[in-house]
């Protein structure tokens, strides 16, 4: 238990001398403000808390918080927890992909994601769909092409951290490449959207009449007697040659888009740097095809915390990559709900919900922040409470403005600064 938490001082008062009773009442004024009085502290017959039906040992393990909540969680708040470590795979040679929809996961109404397995040589087959695509690589080397509606092609190859965009209705391809392939995350701009219904281009082609193909190609129409009958979707390929050769051969007249659709996230230069951790963002303004989508790739270091914050701008979707933590998020009501996290585990927070994120682990956590939105906005608390004139803070929180005048005041997005 974190010794500076308020569970932890309640733990701390109730184990010492003080009377129970005396710890009740404090319980109550200070870690637990809702009556009837929440939480393990507060459950005087210790029969309060055991579990006696069925368990799972395994599972109920993940979830310390959703266990043993907070004395300070109260209301019902949404599930902002899902995962793809439990997404049913659909695979086939060359790769597989699982995916967690609004149809799953109630609250990502903003957001569906994807997470998705190329082989080295795998392809997921040439399409396009109605969503906006954002990509995250997670692991390997992949190669994607997409085509502008002016005719121009961008051909390029990513690495983990790099990230990708393709504006809605874009075609594209993906292809897994050496030495092992790779994985990646995908957003759509949607929380509705489905990896499963995309438009395919053998669906199309399958699916029109030859002497058509044969008039819109201006080839007769047997050069089409061999195309498969059934969409691809994923399949196994050969590895691609050069990336220059790919380029040269893809682009015409058109000449190359302005603007690229892929970006090195992870190895760009932090945005924001503390004692605690690490921010790295990408929006419209540094990656300028990424319209619909803002993301930060944050990096806590163990014992750091992602400050109390919200975004008033988008619903946040999180992608969890490594390390473990612990997020709160605050509504009204009041509403309050803690949970835990995992990697490759999804978190959900809605816009302008209050949140923080705790690294319970001994290793830096790194997770995803990404927003339906062309500009990523956060507001910090203490940034708030700190550029409010004091006398109108101590007398809310009744602090002392000396202890106000200690608080970080220059947004530090990770403590400690
Ligand atoms: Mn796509
Ligand atoms: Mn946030």
């Amino acid at each position: 238990m974190n010794p500076l938490s308020r569970r932890g001082l309640l733990g701390a008062t109730a184990a010492g001398t003080v009377a129970a009773a005396a710890a009740k009442a404090q319980a109550q004024s200070f870690g637990n403000p809702d009556l009837p009085p929440q939480g393990a502290i507060n459950a005087t017959n210790p029969q309060s808390i055991v579990d006696p039906g069925p368990q799972n040992p395994a599972l109920a393990s993940q979830f310390p918080s959703a266990t043993s909540p907070p004395a300070t969680d109260v209301g019902g708040m949404q599930m902002p927890w899902s995962s793809f470590n439990n997404a049913p795979r659909r695979i086939q040679n060359g790769g597989w992909a699982r995916q967690v929809t609004q149809a799953d996961f109630a609250i990502s109404e903003e957001i569906s994601g994807v997470d998705m397995r190329l082989t080295a040589g795998g392809i997921r087959e040439m399409h396009w769909h109605l969503a906006a695509e954002w990509g995250y690589m997670s692991y390997g080397n992949c190669r994607v092409t997409v085509l502008d509606e002016q005719g121009r092609a961008y051909v390029s190859d990513v690495k983990e951290g790099d990230i990708w965009y393709f504006p809605s209705g874009l075609p594209h391809s993906l292809q897994g490449l050496g030495p092992s392939g790779c994985e990646f995350i995908l957003c759509f701009d949607d929380g509705k959207a489905s990896e499963f219904n995309t438009l395919l281009l053998t669906d199309w082609v399958a699916h029109t009449p030859p002497e058509i193909l044969a008039l819109n190609f201006g080839v007769p129409a047997d050069a089409f007697s061999k195309i498969p009958l059934h969409n691809l979707w994923i399949f196994q390929g050969q590895l691609p040659g050069s990336l220059e050769a790919a380029r040269a051969a893809a682009t015409g007249a058109a000449g190359a888009p302005p603007y690229p659709f892929t970006f090195s996230l992870g190895s760009m230069k932090p945005v924001r740097q503390t004692k605690g951790g690490e921010v790295r963002i990408a929006d419209s303004n540094n990656f300028n095809v990424s319209k619909t989508i803002a993301a930060a790739q944050v990096i806590v270091h163990p014992g750091g915390m992602r400050e109390l914050h919200w975004h008033p701008n988008a619903d946040e979707w999180q992608y969890w990559i490594k390390g473990k933590g612990r997020m709160g998020v605050f509504n009204t009501g009041p509403g309050a709900v803690t949970m835990d996290f995992n990697p490759g585990d999804i978190g959900y927070v809605k816009r302008s919900h209050g949140h923080y994120i705790l690294n319970t682990g001994d290793t830096d956590l790194m997770f995803l922040e990404v927003f339906r939105s062309s500009y990523f906005a956060d507001v910090s608390l203490s940034d708030w409470l700190t550029h409010t004139p004091p006398e109108m803070v101590a007398q809310t929180l009744n602090v002392d403005p000396a202890v106000i005048a200690k608080f970080p005041n220059n947004k530090p997005e990770i403590m400690p600064e």
